[in-house]
């Protein structure tokens, strides 16, 4: 419970769908009492290669029931960050119903064409993913901070392990979270003076839709199984087990509030140990 997030409004972008990480942050913030912004694609495509995406009908039901729970306001809005015509659209909505964004966690992320090598990967494949993991990142970031006028603000990017170090078969992936990695720290540099902290969080293996597609896609690779791949998968984190949304919502929220002050352009890991470089 982080008290400073009281009566502060968060937009949190991917936060469509309740088994995502996105609405983790998104309820954890409202349990701290935090307005709450649920970003997500609304409309459709309603998947993304084998991935199930946030439709506006679970976005509208997860606002009102955060706004019943936790007696904050909420809106559920449709954002697709790809589109900068979608994120002014998105942004004209926010300025009608709240003040400013104090948080913004750009959340948002898709992985589309994989598993293939990096050498036979289509490029319209990987050109989407980077556009939706890195740029998306970016776009939103700058048409948000305007609208940071109360200061201290934060943005909290959700990057990857995959970003620090290579995963099978996922390169474009891999390639973007690295960018929003750099992202993080250019932004924070420059932002540092203006009291918008910049920081980005690398979860591990985490729960998810996204990780389910994950496992197929090795499994299929690997001419395993899903279970195999879970289990195998756990066995290589000194945890030893699989992460929850919950435990990254954890880490979004601390460094959204006054708590994380002296901390910006860190990328940190949440994943049970499985990375430990220095
Ligand atoms: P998820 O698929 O459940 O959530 C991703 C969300 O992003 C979905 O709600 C989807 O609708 C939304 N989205 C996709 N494309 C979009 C677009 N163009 N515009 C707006 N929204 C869009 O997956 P998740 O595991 O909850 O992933 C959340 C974030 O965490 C992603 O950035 C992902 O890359 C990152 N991540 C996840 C894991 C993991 O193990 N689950 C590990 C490392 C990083």
């Amino acid at each position: 419970m982080y008290r400073d997030l009281k009566g502060k409004t968060a937009l949190v972008t991917g936060s469509g769908k309740r088994s995502g990480i996105g609405f983790a942050i998104a309820e954890k913030m409202a349990s701290c009492g935090s307005n709450v912004i649920i970003a997500d694609l609304g409309k459709g495509p309603e998947s993304i290669g084998g991935v199930k995406m946030g439709m506006h009908q679970e976005m509208e039901s997860i606002a009102s029931g955060l706004a019943k729970k936790f007696g904050v306001k909420t809106l559920a809005v449709d954002l697709d960050v790809t589109s900068n015509d979608s994120i002014q659209q998105m942004i004209q909505r926010v300025k009608e119903q709240f003040e400013g964004i104090d948080a913004l966690f750009n959340n948002a992320g898709a992985s589309i064409g994989a598993p293939s090598p990096a050498h036979m990967y289509s490029e319209e494949a990987w050109m989407k993913t980077i556009d939706v993991n890195l740029h998306g990142t970016f776009r939103v970031s700058k048409a948000v901070l305007p609208l940071m006028t109360v200061k201290p603000a934060a943005i909290v990017n959700i990057a990857s392990k995959a970003g620090k170090t290579p995963p099978l078969a996922n390169g474009a992936y891999a390639v973007a979270k690295a960018g929003v990695i750099m992202l993080t720290k250019v932004m924070a540099l420059e932002l540092a003076n203006q009291s918008i902290r910049v920081n980005a969080i690398c979860p591990g293996i985490i729960m998810t839709d996204l990780q389910v597609y994950r496992f197929e896609m090795e499994a299929r690779f690997l001419k395993s199984t899903v279970e195999d791949r879970e289990k195998e998968w756990a066995k290589t984190i000194p945890q030893g087990k699989i992460g929850s949304p919950a435990e990254v919502a954890d880490l979004a929220a601390y460094l959204a509030s006054g708590e994380s002050s002296y901390i910006t352009g860190q990328a940190i890991n949440v994943c049970g140990g499985l990375l430990m470089a220095l």
